[in-house]
């Protein structure tokens, strides 16, 4: 039986792990997916922004019309962007699956592993034993709890499958109203497509600022078609293409014809497979594993990190979890925590969404104090260049010590904008300090954060929270 002194499972994340701190470390890395590499570069992340330029490209003459000028969109190419995308993509899955099994100390198994006890796993039809294991196994789509004939399996996608299919489809319903289905329906719609959008709640991304999700749902619903409140009840064949069913909150069912189906509707925790009870590694009833701020399970010597066992399923959790599973397994005397404290996030759809920290409704749920300050692209000059008319930027921000509790923005270059906002958060500069020790350039859209930040010097707290 081989022994190792570390055993990763997972190839994403995980790969990235094993950097030349640990070359003299006997290595081994297990990876059960025929692709090399994770969700974020093979059907997560990275491809999905690069459909979504080429998406903002060809939305450009609507935007262009309000400005004068008068652009044409005379189509797009599926198979040339997709191919181009994926041309990048997949010789650097490939490539790193090369280089990876040409280092000398790390050996990489594609198998499945489970755990047989708490320091060894079966590996395929190989069983190994290991010092220290780590879990990065992601996450993958959920599938909707129905039967979906099998001559319409191919219609039926998730974000595994939907980037590579053959051609664009003609229409496309997309169930969801996520993160995922927002990029989409983004990408989709612009590209040529005809979406209509389904979605469980009233609201899309629903777990943002109010005021950040009910813009977003009025915006991209003049867009694309929303029915909302309904959930998908079935998936039928209607000749070369498949009729999508859903059901209201009073049983009323719905047809919707389409030629595909995105179903967007969350993600599960890759910790079903692992077989965890045999190492007697907590898990949670969704699947997350049990890790403390050190990225330790409940097993000494098992660690996780990333979507199987984070709060948060994003990719720049999952490496600062690494960054600090790197340093605890190199200095286990001296262990770091990760900062969990802001994390923030963004929708690439059309308007972008970006945020951090709390929300208004969170504030309010907990009863902190708190001043709020909402700045409109409208009111300041680059704004007035883009002719603006419904994107904001909303701070919140605690009466006492000038510390931001949350930053919100709906809008172009949200995902760009935040990120003054992330770092006064993480390291508590107060808002009067970043508002005015600073130079903002003029007329640069960072001066939509800039009156923001200035706003919340007038601001007061509302009465009900009140001290
Ligand atoms: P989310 O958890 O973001 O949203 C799920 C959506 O599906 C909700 O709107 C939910 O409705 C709806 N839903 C759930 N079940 C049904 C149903 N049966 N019928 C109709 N609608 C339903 O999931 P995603 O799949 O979009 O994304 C998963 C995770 O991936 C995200 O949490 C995010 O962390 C990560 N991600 C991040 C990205 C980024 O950072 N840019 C991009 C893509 C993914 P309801 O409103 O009622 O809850």
């Amino acid at each position: 039986m081989q022994h190792f002194d570390l055993a990763v499972i997972g190839s994403g994340t995980g790969n990235s792990l094993i950097d030349e701190r640990f070359s003299e470390w006997n290595v081994a890395l297990i990876e059960r997916d025929p692709v090399f590499g994770g969700t974020c570069l093979n059907r997560g992340c990275i491809p999905t922004k690069m459909f979504v330029v080429p998406a903002d490209l060809a939305s450009s003459p609507t935007e262009a019309g309000r400005l004068g000028v008068d652009l044409r969109l005379n189509g797009t190419d599926w198979p040339a962007i997709r191919d181009r995308i994926f041309g990048r993509i997949d010789p650097i899955s490939a490539g790193g699956l090369d280089w990876r099994e040409r280092s000398g100390n790390v050996a990489v198994f594609h198998d499945e592993a489970r755990f047989v006890d708490a320091g060894t796993l079966q590996v395929g039809d190989q069983r190994i034993t290991a010092e220290r294991i780590v879990i990065a196994t992601g996450s993958r789509p959920r599938l909707p709890d129905l039967d979906v004939p099998e001559s319409v399996a191919d219609r039926v996608h998730t974000s595994d499958t939907i980037m590579r299919i053959d051609e664009l489809p003609g229409r496309l319903v997309i169930v969801g109203g996520g993160y995922i289905a927002a990029e989409f329906a983004h990408i989709f719609s612009a590209l040529g497509t005809q979406v209509t959008l389904i979605n469980r709640s009233e609201t899309l991304l629903r777990h943002h600022d109010r005021d950040i999700a009910e813009t977003f749902t009025a915006e991209l619903g003049a867009r694309v078609p929303l029915r909302l409140n309904q959930t998908l009840a079935a998936v039928e064949e209607a000749g070369k293409g498949i009729t999508v069913v859903t059901r209201d909150r009073n049983g009323v069912e719905y047809e919707y014809p389409a030629d595909q189906l995105l179903v967007a509707i969350g993600r599960v925790r890759n910790s079903d497979a692992l077989n965890l009870a045999a190492a007697g590694v907590e898990v949670r009833p969704d699947g997350q594993i049990r890790v403390d701020a050190q990225q330790r399970t409940s097993v000494p010597g098992i660690w996780a990190m990333g979507d199987v066992s984070s709060d948060h399923l994003l990719k720049h959790v999952a490496n600062a979890e690494m960054r600090t599973l790197q340093h605890n397994l190199l200095h286990p005397g001296d262990l770091w925590e990760t900062d969990h404290r802001y994390v923030p996030s963004a929708v690439f759809s059309s308007p972008q969404v970006a945020t951090v920290g709390a929300t208004e409704e969170q504030l309010r749920a907990w009863g902190r104090p708190y001043v709020a300050s909402t700045q409109r692209y409208a009111d300041v000059a680059y704004g007035w260049a883009l002719e603006d008319e419904t994107h904001f930027v909303k701070l919140l921000a605690d009466p006492g010590t000038r510390h931001l509790l949350g930053a919100h923005i709906i809008g172009p270059q949200a995902s760009s904008l935040i990120q003054p906002l992330i770092q006064a958060m993480s390291f508590s500069l107060p808002v009067d300090q970043m508002a005015r020790g600073q130079y903002w350039i003029h007329p640069a859209l960072p001066e939509v954060v800039e009156n923001a930040l200035l706003g919340l010097l007038q601001a007061t707290v509302p009465a009900e929270l009140g001290r």
